[in-house]
């Protein structure tokens, strides 16, 4: 198994994994999305009653329900460090939340006005600040307000999508595109038909120049009065996309999730010999 880097940027990247089977592919797809571990607000906990501000009284209220509130600070991307933080659950705190293992955020805001990712404060580390500052929460109407405090801890996407770090991963065959030049009359109607654009006119001949491109669809081959062109897909090289939620880079993501495919190959190869034994 070979990855080549094609695009990579800082939460969206292309690659194409060379030598695989469809097995393989899809196990690193499975392991992108559910065992990269990232920070995500698990706990809000909302002050009832009034709040006072600038000498007015504020009613603690907003057009939506707690709930809601709390699921959508929930969704909102948390940096996340995984050398610096650890799974709650095998902190040595045993759980209750240290700053091993536990982020805390206050969020306190008077209407009327937007509240934004960016209003949640951490409270400690300015390194958990959200970089992803303008995802809207609630509006608050006027004499309204809200105060919270809210405790961001370590998951997987097996444990629920808010610990997703990456979204849109998808991977399709490395597409192969053959054009017989005793055949080709330069006619350019495959550069012409494709509608993914993937063929550029070169020297005068048709070229593949975006094979990445490619949906298999054929439509060039079917375009061609010569029938110079053959597309099939290679079987053991697939083209990777993914993008991460801005929780991480997409290498780092790329990383931990190899990480985590090789050791549970390596789990699994034990359980195996020692089942032989
Ligand atoms: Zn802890």
């Amino acid at each position: 198994m070979n990855i080549e880097i094609m695009e990579l940027e800082e939460s969206r990247c292309r690659f194409l994994l060379k030598d695989a089977s469809h097995s393989d592919a899809n196990a690193l797809r499975r392991a992108l999305i559910s065992d990269i571990p990232k920070m995500a607000i698990d706990q809000v906990e909302f002050h009832l009653g009034p709040i006072m501000a600038d000498g007015k009284e504020y009613e603690s209220i907003t057009p939506l329900f707690d709930e809601i509130v709390a699921h959508r600070l929930g969704q909102v991307p948390i940096p996340t460090d995984m050398e610096l933080m650890t799974f709650r659950e095998d902190c040595v705190c045993e759980g209750e939340g240290c700053p091993n293992c536990i982020v805390m955020y206050s969020l306190n805001k008077i209407g009327p006005c937007t509240v934004y990712s960016g209003d949640l404060i951490p409270l400690g580390n300015d390194a958990f600040k959200v970089e992803d500052t303008l995802i809207p929460i609630v509006d608050l109407g006027d004499g309204q307000a809200i105060l919270i405090y809210a405790i961001a801890e370590m998951g997987t996407g097996r444990r629920h999508v808010k610990w997703q770090a990456t979204t849109g991963v998808g991977y399709k065959y490395q597409p192969i595109v053959e054009i017989d030049e005793s055949l080709c009359d330069q006619g350019m109607q495959c550069v012409n038909g494709c509608p993914r654009k993937v063929f550029d006119e070169v020297d005068g001949k048709p070229f593949p120049a975006r094979l990445e491109d490619c949906t298999l669809c054929n439509t060039c081959a079917e375009e061609c009065d010569q029938q110079a062109i053959t597309v099939r897909s290679d079987q053991r090289s697939f083209v990777f996309g993914l993008e991460t939620d801005g929780s991480m880079t997409c290498a780092k993501a790329l990383e931990v999730a190899l990480a985590s495919l090789e050791a549970g190959f390596e789990e699994f190869s034990e359980m195996v010999s020692e089942l032989q034994a």
